[in-house]
């Protein structure tokens, strides 16, 4: 687990304030759950023969006995949130959400402990337009973000019944080749099969090429609805290609499934996982419900961004001063200058004002501000343009008790 210092909070906060304004944009609100959940809301959400609840939960007995686990993705949690909150009677609900997740792994780049997500989900639309349109939210607000190199790969997992049939040919075919399967792959042959299609493992991907695929099963009806959806992409230009071992192994994962990856970042290639999800709502006690979502990683943003999207903010005043009564007149005129959304920066070190012009300027703001035992005196302040191609260089003294003559001379 991490620790973020405020060199690296202010990228953050960059990303984070582009990805508000997308869900802004597409009318999407925002949903805040909690951390912690009962743990058996993740065994019965994402699956007990999952690596997630398997192997990566933290998980813990509380002083009133109950089994808690840190929330290792958003899904489950916004599902409870709603069925609960009885948000599933007021129509479709389009929602988004943004926060620390924890899963035990093991460390490395792109990987952690304790993580971060951005999500998005849809509860009560099922029309294809609606997968279009949540996959086409991930896709701007990564392009938005000069992400270049992105691929999105789409699949169709169909209906309960096309997968049940996917998974008999599947396990048929395999067992012919048990004796090149990993332990790992042999347990999931027996408990979750279709996982063994995202194996990492390079000789059961190769294995895996002449497999069935789950494109060879699907009803019309599947077919037809995986069609539509790869030409609405086609209409909103956003380019894809078609991966079919890209799957869920749980069973209320239907159609749609996508991924969207970048070459860039080696092993831990996916940035945005997300898929439709039409049997979770009612395995979780809710109302059957048509849902779809997904959620990147934003650790894994922040690797690709390249330095220059991140300019460091500059301070645009920077007051020099001189002795005790001129440092609380600079503290005053700060706050003053910060409540009207000036980034103020204040001399501390009562050196000599040559030094502090000089840090001035190496701060790179637009102004220094000057109070001196002079200025006080005449109770005034200097302002000095540090930026050589201001319209009207050079330097002015100004009423201290004037503020709005101060900012006009600072925004001029
Ligand atoms: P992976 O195959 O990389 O483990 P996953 O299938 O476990 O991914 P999801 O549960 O779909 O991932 O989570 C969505 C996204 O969250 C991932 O695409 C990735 O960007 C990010 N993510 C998942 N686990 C971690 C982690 N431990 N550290 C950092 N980011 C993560
Ligand atoms: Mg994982």
């Amino acid at each position: 687990m991490i620790d973020l210092l405020p060199s690296q909070a202010e990228r953050w906060q960059k990303v984070e304030a582009l990805a508000r304004n997308h869900f802004r944009r597409a009318g999407l609100g925002e949903i805040r759950t909690p951390l912690i959940e009962h743990t058996e809301l993740f065994s019965r959400g994402i699956g007990e023969t999952t690596d997630v609840v398997g192997k990566e939960m933290y998980s813990f007995i509380d002083r009133g006995d109950r089994s808690c686990t840190l929330r290792p993705e958003g899904t489950a949690s916004v599902v409870r949130s709603v069925i609960q909150n009885g948000l599933l009677s007021q129509g479709p609900q389009r929602l988004w959400y943004m926060g620390p997740m924890f899963r035990y792994e093991r460390p490395q780049a792109g990987r952690q402990r304790q993580f971060h997500q951005i999500g998005a989900e849809f509860f009560g639309l099922s029309s294809e337009i609606s997968d279009a349109e949540i996959i086409s939210i991930a896709w701007d607000f990564l392009n938005d973000l000069g992400l270049q190199e992105l691929t999105l790969e789409i699949n169709s997992l169909g209906t309960t019944e096309d997968r049940k049939k996917y998974r008999e040919n599947l396990v048929a075919w395999l067992e012919n080749f048990s004796e090149q399967l990993d332990d790992q792959s042999l347990k999931q042959l027996k408990q979750n099969p279709l996982r063994i299609l995202d194996s990492k493992k390079a000789h059961i991907q190769e294995l895996l090429n002449g497999a069935p695929m789950i494109g060879e099963v699907l009803c019309q009806r599947s077919q037809d609805r995986f069609l539509n959806i790869q030409s609405i992409l086609n209409s909103l230009g956003i380019p894809f290609t078609i991966n079919q071992k890209l799957v869920r192994g749980l069973d209320y994962y239907c159609h749609t499934a996508f991924e969207i990856t970048s070459k860039q970042l080696g092993a831990q290639a996916t940035v945005c996982g997300g898929g439709r999800y039409d049997g979770l709502v009612e395995q979780l006690g809710g109302p059957a419900t048509p849902s779809i979502g997904w959620a990147i990683g934003l650790e894994r943003l922040l690797i690709l961004l390249s330095e220059d999207y991140f300019k460091k903010e500059v301070p645009e005043v920077y007051i020099v001063n001189k002795g005790c009564k001129a440092q609380i007149e600079a503290l005053k005129l700060a706050r003053d200058l910060r409540k009207s959304n000036f980034l103020v920066d204040i001399d501390y070190s009562g050196s000599a004002f040559s030094k502090q012009f000089k840090r001035a300027n190496r701060s790179n703001a637009s102004w220094a501000v000057v109070i001196g035992d002079q200025e006080l005196l005449q109770k005034e302040v200097r302002l000095k343009s540090l930026k050589g191609e201001t319209i009207d260089p050079g330097e002015h003294f100004v009423k201290i008790s004037d503020l709005n003559q101060i900012i006009e001379r600072l925004r001029s």
